[in-house]
């Protein structure tokens, strides 16, 4: 890791001149109180000071909602032509508690199997983090998800009147060079930036007692009256799957022509918490209730990948407790758990 400091008045000039150099993705108002990462052509349009959490989550850019993964056609013999779109593209502003769940997808993407759709676009989307202030919802202190120690080319810390800059890999150290003028970080730097996460990590309002949650979920797991009270306002939407920054599942969709002989399959995010999710040829549904479908979702969230790399599937971000029109809380209920074997 390098540490350069950018002074302010050189900060604008450095994003003008990657907006004007690179395919730009950043953070955009939207409505009142929603953001989006959308490319940007101007730094006017560029607004980092977000606090609401953006829906949906930067993941779109690597797992896209909509994605052709093959082509196909049925002749003599059949042919399958993989669909792999990927372009150069700066990902810029992007918090520590969505970088981490990239890394979470990257474990994900690259485990069983190599998924070359995801893979491709990770490798050239340059990442420039930023810290952005939490939202009430924010647990990410709590998962150890508030900072960003990986899985970027260069972050940005706002300190006074300069920006604190670690930088991660040569191609962000190559952007560094090119476009700002830095200098290295002092011990005075260093102060001042530790100053800074000390007071960052005081923003964190909500907290969630996530030790022992592993042990504590087997002994909460066939206490039906427990899970029933918890999911008895969901509604099955599906909307915490959908803005999740973790959340990979996902549905292939077969489109044929009318010739009936060429077609596509397409990739489609889907949701463990609808009713269809359990649904299997001969229509039996292997859960069916919304209660074992939430307890299902918070097993995967915060046990299952913790078996299998040693992570919670949930980086506490707090967009699934914005999102549920039904007020379901994954931090209270982390707590709720708590209380419940505790008694
Ligand atoms: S927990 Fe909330 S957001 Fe998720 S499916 Fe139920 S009602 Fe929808
Ligand atoms: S489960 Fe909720 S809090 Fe956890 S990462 Fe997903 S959206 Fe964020």
């Amino acid at each position: 890791m390098l540490y350069k400091v950018l002074d302010k008045s050189a900060y604008r000039d450095f994003v003008k001149a990657l907006i004007s150099e690179y395919e730009f993705i950043g953070p955009k108002k939207k409505d009142r109180s929603v953001h989006d990462f959308v490319p940007i052509k101007d730094i006017s349009e560029l607004d980092t000071n977000y606090m609401r959490v953006t829906i949906p989550p930067a993941k779109k850019l690597l797992f896209p909602p909509n994605e052709k993964l093959v082509t196909y056609e049925v002749g003599r013999k059949i042919e399958v032509r993989p669909v792999i779109e990927s372009d150069e593209e700066i990902l810029f502003g992007v918090n520590a508690w969505d970088i981490n769940g990239m890394n979470f997808l990257d474990r994900v993407f690259t485990t069983d199997f190599i998924d070359e759709n995801y893979i491709s676009k990770r490798e050239k989307l340059i990442v420039i983090g930023m810290d952005s202030k939490p939202t009430e919802t924010n647990f990410s202190l709590s998962m150890g998800t508030e900072y960003a120690k990986d899985g970027f080319d260069i972050y940005l810390t706002e300190l006074k009147d300069k920006y604190f800059i670690r930088i991660a890999t040569a191609r962000g150290n190559e952007i560094v060079e090119r476009y700002a003028k830095v200098s290295d970080a002092t011990a005075e730097d260093f102060r001042g930036y530790d100053k800074y996460m000390n007071n960052y990590r005081k923003k964190f309002k909500m907290s969630v007692n996530i030790k022992n949650f592993y042990d504590d979920f087997e002994l909460i797991y066939d206490n039906e009256d427990f899970w029933k009270k918890i999911a008895k306002n969901c509604y099955s939407c599906g909307s915490c799957n959908l803005v999740c920054p973790t959340c990979f599942c996902f549905n292939i969709k077969d489109d044929i022509e009318l010739n009936l002989k060429s077609g596509s399959k397409t990739r489609e995010w889907d949701s463990c918490m609808i009713s269809e999710y359990g649904l299997v040829a001969g229509g039996h549904n292997f859960r069916p209730d919304k209660e074992n479908r939430l307890k299902q979702r918070y097993r995967c969230k915060l046990k299952t990948f913790i078996d299998k790399f040693g992570k919670y599937a949930c980086v506490g971000c707090g967009r699934c407790i914005e999102a549920c029109l039904a007020k379901i809380n994954i931090a209270e209920d982390i707590n709720s758990v708590k209380k419940e074997v505790s008694v």
